[in-house]
């Protein structure tokens, strides 16, 4: 039997975008809640942002916060990892050894990268040429690209569900407008998109506009081609290929290296009694997608990249999730019927290029939609500017404090309509 040394009446597991967002929210609704964070890290990264510095657009202090500055006063921070749960006693296990219990508990740990599913990628990552945004290496990522001196330059995508997929090729368009028009290498340079799968982007309206733009720059895309090793000595990255005739395997030289790697659910989540049962999915948080209670713990909601939700995983989807978890757990604590519902709605602003961006909205329907009613498969400059400087503006301004955005306010404002379901570009 473990010793119970915190109790709380709600608590949230994993104080990245998701938990500080709701437990503001919450707050704001209800400033007498008793709250409590588990969360390890000392700092709290605006994700989107490595991304931006890859392409030289973002120094590092606009990117990193100290996390007891975004943790909302009020909230009881448990500097510790969740390890395990015993949901008959409402109690969480952290990795030393103490026991929190909670009357409600929100799950919100984020994506595991599994880096150890490429051979050979941690011991290379962020030297020799290898390089992630994923990882936390954009500065690493803008070295290689503005030092790069010509040769095979190969942008990877993984099998599995990944967190922000577009990521994987907002830098290899800043990469390739930086070999093309400001290094001037761009002669001596083929650009390669290696994707395990067989389209650029989930939504069939999307695809066909990033379709365009590779072929407009002149990007080879490989589809079917699943990395799973790197041989730095040699430069090569080596490919598990799906053709009509089987797997093959297939090498490819590089000089410089993106890899989007393989992700899936933490793995305490995975062995837990909340993720996704019977071979039913990839051990995800196994929650309603419209009201994000959990399936079978009703005193358990699950939001981010660590749910089940069919849906691209970004913070612009958390963004749409929170006031969703928020409405239903006070709903249910009052005992009244879970009446929010999530739509799906997510967002993947793709950087094509250093003026330009497809501001890729969508739902659980996977059609374009746009907050800003225009049509959003088109490049604009506009969006470039709102994902450069105002949606990092917004995620440490308005949305890590809780306070209401753009699709709240609409609705407060009785614009809801602006928000408009753009079918006829799909
Ligand atoms: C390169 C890159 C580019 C991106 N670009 C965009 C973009 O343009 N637009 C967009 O909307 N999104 C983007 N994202 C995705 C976005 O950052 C995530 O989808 C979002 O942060 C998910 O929020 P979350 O709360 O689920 O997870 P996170 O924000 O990752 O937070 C999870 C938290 O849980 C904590 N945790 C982990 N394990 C435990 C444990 N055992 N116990 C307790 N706590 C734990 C972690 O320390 C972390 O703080 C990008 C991400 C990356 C990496």
């Amino acid at each position: 039997m473990e010793n119970i040394i915190y109790s709380h009446q709600i608590v949230i597991v994993g104080g990245g975008s998701g938990g500080i967002t709701t437990a503001a929210q919450l707050l704001r609704k209800d400033k007498n809640l008793d709250i409590a964070i588990i969360e390890p890290s000392e700092k709290h990264y605006y994700q989107p942002g490595w991304t931006l510095m890859s392409g030289g657009l973002m120094k590092p202090e606009e990117m990193v916060k100290d996390k007891k500055d975004v943790i909302p006063k009020g909230v009881n921070w448990i500097k510790d990892y969740a390890v395990s749960f015993d949901t008959d006693k409402n109690l969480i296990i952290t990795a030393s050894g103490i026991g929190v219990q909670y009357q409600y508990l929100i799950l919100c740990p984020g994506i595991q990268l599994d880096l150890h599913l490429i051979k050979g990628l941690k011991e290379t990552l962020g030297k020799n040429g290898v390089t992630s945004n994923y990882a936390g290496l954009g500065a690493y990522s803008w070295e290689l690209i503005k030092n790069f001196k010509g040769g095979n330059a190969i942008f990877t995508y993984p099998a599995t569900p990944i967190k922000c997929g577009g990521a994987a090729q907002k830098v290899m368009y800043m990469a390739d407008d930086v070999f093309k028009s400001k290094s001037g290498v761009g002669v001596n340079t083929k650009v390669m998109f290696c994707t395990a799968g067989t389209k650029l982007f989930a939504v069939p309206a999307y695809s066909k506009a990033l379709e365009e733009i590779v072929e407009r720059r002149g990007i080879e895309v490989k589809y079917q081609h699943n990395l799973k090793e790197i041989k730095p000595e040699t430069r090569e990255a080596i490919f598990d290929v799906t053709t009509p005739e089987g797997v093959k395997e297939v090498s490819i030289k590089y000089d410089l290296l993106h890899v989007a790697p393989p992700m899936s659910a933490p793995d305490f989540i995975k062995k837990s009694p909340f993720a996704q049962q019977n071979g039913d999915g990839g051990g995800w948080i196994d929650v309603d997608q419209y009201t994000l209670q959990h399936k079978r713990y009703a005193n358990v909601f699950g939001l981010g990249d660590a749910t089940s939700l069919p849906t691209s995983k970004t913070a612009a989807a958390v963004r749409a999730q929170v006031p969703v978890v928020v409405e239903n757990l006070l709903a249910l604590m009052k005992g009244k019927p879970l009446t929010a519902r999530y739509d799906g709605y997510t967002c993947c602003p793709i950087i094509t290029g250093y003026n330009s961006a497809i501001f890729a909205e969508f739902d659980y329907e996977n059609i374009p939609i746009s907050s800003f009613f225009i049509d959003p498969t088109k490049e604009r400059y506009s969006m470039f500017l709102v994902k450069r400087y105002l949606l990092p503006w917004l995620y440490w301004n308005r949305m890590l404090k809780g306070k209401p955005l753009e699709t709240e306010m609409y609705k407060k404002l009785g614009l809801r309509q602006w928000r408009q379901k753009a079918p006829s570009f799909a």
